[in-house]
């Protein structure tokens, strides 16, 4: 026996920000399959991941849910763990990239690189929203594209044409914030040197050094340019205020790009890690480490993972990875996933179905090959594939057979020494090892039910079912149920890797300890007890998957998200009562953010007869401006210091007189005769911000 390696594995970091799907799991439950062979093999692996919390999405989303950017990472926390464990993914660590682990490692390699000389300051010019006050990442600003005019395209591409431009060569831009025209301004960024030629020198030869998969190196060297050529241009890893994030050292309103502390947290987690179970950090991560470091990712994000990366690390003494797994993405039924034909499918409503994870799992791994490829997962075949392989061939063996044997034979094994089918089986143990070390799992998952349809070919021919009629104590039929036993112990061991639950499940009904690699060689020995066979999966109904598909179906998705356009009168008017019978859910009613606003000013609207602007302030959501339709009613000098009601998340939108940012409660008649207008106003007690609910 060779020593145990020491292995250190990571899967991308999933943004806090929303649900895991379908597709974010092809990764985890790719990664998790080769962790527990790996462990399976007596290897020291560990496997760490992390929430990746930064950035200015998490920062925004925070502010419209009315909450802290730190609550909504650790409530996004508990459901990602939720999803994760629901799917039988066994992280070793799971943290955040919010933590004092990744900080103060973020803030050493930024310290080294800069030691090296390889960080630099300069004035950017960028949108900034005036409005907001805050400057505005690309996908942040809207506008017509540059190419087709299509109107509401991102700051980098549009979705019509397909074109790639610059936030400033888009047409009418405006911030998808607070709808406020950006203003150019410069701001002092900073910068990691990629041009530095060390840097350019170092990936050349580090994406050649088969670190790599090949289509993953060759991109690389389109990206990298030729010997000479110098395509790498510095990367920016600063943000201004305010941003959620780590404050770089020695600046007052100046962050870490979200990027450059995401893969500091695979540092952040192990330390987390290391700490707590007495491993040495050092061995896995400093200069001269000799354990093995493995990422997978995405292929979306290969350019972060194989060239600012390992250049970061090597740069600030660290080890570099040694190897990067890179993989497609998911389609379903031949599509990208779609929220309105239901595929967009997440991992919380998968298992609320009821359907079982190892079902996915068996299903992906027969899919994967290690390769970059993108994976359909096929609803029909995924019924048909599952209920074949794992029902038909494999859990058939012991069904079929393990009746018999404890009802003649008390459940007694006796095995035949010189069967050629065990030994066979036996005998592609090490391909299966080599196939799930390669990733290629589809390929061990062919060679493992090949050899489930040679026991079903072996177990058909003797007929057990035909000899217990006759004679069910025959020690022919106590050997050939024995043989198929020993089968079925072989197989689920071999499927252990992507079927650890049921895996579980089995030992205990053989009776036998938790299996590793090295009990391949162990079988079943003779007078060993097995126990009864309880039922251990079921096939998939073909109706559990439509509800699925139902249950995900967005029947609202189009237009939805539009804001109004055209201008209201009045905008606290209730034009027509529901009609008889439309109720909406509690849900519905929870997405409207009702506070308590305290009107802090109001005055006449120069050119507006019917507008007052009123600007409230709500607490902890701050100030917002809002033009109300109350001025038949109401003189501005005797609203200000009243309390009222607010809605506080209808999409801001932009009135002749300046932007409206939510809209005030006001009771009137049916027939809106605005003479008879009624603000409403809370009891005495509350404060602005508070939740109306
Ligand atoms: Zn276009």
């Amino acid at each position: 026996m060779t020593a145990p390696r020491k292995i250190l594995v990571t899967s991308a970091l999933p943004y806090a920000n929303g649900a895991i799907h379908l597709g974010h799991l092809v990764e985890y439950v790719q990664t998790d399959i080769w962790v527990r062979f790996q462990k399976m093999r007596g290897h020291h692996c560990h496997y760490v991941c992390a929430d990746d919390t930064h950035g200015t999405p998490i920062m925004l989303r925070a502010e419209k849910e009315g909450i802290t950017p730190e609550q909504l990472i650790a409530r996004v926390h508990g459901e990602h763990l939720r999803d994760f464990t629901g799917f039988h993914v066994n992280f070793d660590n799971y943290h955040s990239t919010h933590s004092e682990e990744t900080r103060v490692q973020a803030e050493d390699i930024y310290a080294r690189l800069q030691a090296a000389g390889l960080i630099e300051t300069r004035a950017i010019e960028q949108f900034y929203d005036p409005v907001k006050a805050m400057f505005l990442p690309d996908r942040f600003i809207k506008g017509e594209c540059p190419k087709c005019g299509a109107a509401d395209q991102y700051g980098d591409n549009c979705e019509v044409c397909g074109a790639a431009y610059a936030p400033t060569e888009l047409k009418n831009p405006y911030s998808a914030v607070s709808g406020a025209k950006p203003e150019l301004r410069d701001s002092e960024h900073y910068f990691f040197k990629l041009s530095d030629p060390r840097c350019q020198a170092f990936l050349r030869e580090w994406t050649r050094a088969g670190h790599l998969q090949n289509e993953a190196a060759n991109k690389m060297q389109e990206w990298l340019g030729t010997d000479g050529e110098n395509k790498l241009s510095d990367w920016d890893i600063s943000r201004d205020a305010p941003y959620f994030g780590f404050r770089i050292p020695g600046t007052d309103n100046k962050f870490f790009y979200v990027w450059l502390d995401a893969p500091v947290g695979y540092m952040g987690s192990f330390r987390n890690l290391a700490n707590r179970v007495s491993l040495n950090f050092d061995e896995y991560w400093q200069g001269d480490a000799k354990a093995e470091l493995y990422h997978f990712i995405g292929k979306d994000i290969l350019y972060f993972h194989a060239l600012f990366w390992p250049a970061m690390l090597k740069f600030s003494g660290h080890r570099t990875p040694s190897g990067i797994f890179a993989h497609g993405y998911l389609t379903v039924d031949g599509a990208k996933m779609s929220k309105s034909r239901g595929t967009f499918i997440t991992a919380e409503s998968y298992l609320a179905t009821g359907l079982n994870p190892e079902w996915l799992r068996y299903y992906y791994a027969a899919k994967l090959n290690g390769s970059m490829e993108d994976i359909d997962l096929n609803l029909d075949d995924f019924v048909a594939r599952v209920n074949s392989d794992l029902i038909g061939k494999y859990i058939n063996i012991a069904s079929r057979c393990a009746g018999f044997l404890t009802k003649g034979f008390g459940g007694k094994i006796k095995l035949d020494p010189d069967s050629e089918l065990i030994t066979a089986a036996r005998a592609s143990a090490e391909l299966i090892a080599e196939c799930y070390e390669q990733r290629d799992y589809g390929r061990a998952l062919r060679e493992i039910m090949a050899i489930a349809d040679r026991a079903n070919g072996v177990i058909a021919t003797a007929a057990p079912w035909t000899i217990a009629k006759t004679d069910p104590a025959s020690p022919q039929l106590q050997t050939i149920c024995s043989e198929a036993m020993e089968m079925f112990r072989l197989l689920t061991l071999y499927l252990k890797p992507v079927l650890p639950k049921l895996a579980e499940q089995v030992e205990n009904f053989l009776g036998i300890p938790h299996q590793g690699w090295a009990e391949v060689h162990v079988p079943l020995t003779n007078g060993h007890l097995i126990n009864s066979y309880a039922h251990l999966m079921q096939r998939i109904d073909p109706k559990q998957v439509e509800a699925l598909v139902a249950a995900n179906r967005d029947s609202l998705a189009p237009a939805a998200a539009e804001p109004v356009k055209k201008e209201k009168k009045v905008e606290a008017k209730n034009d027509a009562p529901a009609a008889a019978g439309e109720f909406i859910s509690i849900d519905d009613f929870m997405k409207i953010d009702l506070r308590i606003a305290k009107i802090a000013n109001a005055e006449h609207v120069e050119g507006a007869d019917k507008l007052i602007k009123l600007t409230l302030d709500v607490g902890a959501l701050g100030t917002k401006q809002v033009f109300a339709g109350i001025k038949s009613a109401y003189d501005p000098a005797l609203l200000v210091g009243r309390l009222t009601v607010m809605v506080a998340n209808l999409a801001p939108r932009k009135m002749k007189f300046g932007m409206s940012e939510g809209m005030v409660l006001a009771a009137s008649d049916t027939e809106g005769n605005t003479s008879g207008l009624y603000i409403l106003s809370p009891d005495s007690g509350a404060t602005p911000g508070m939740k109306v609910k």
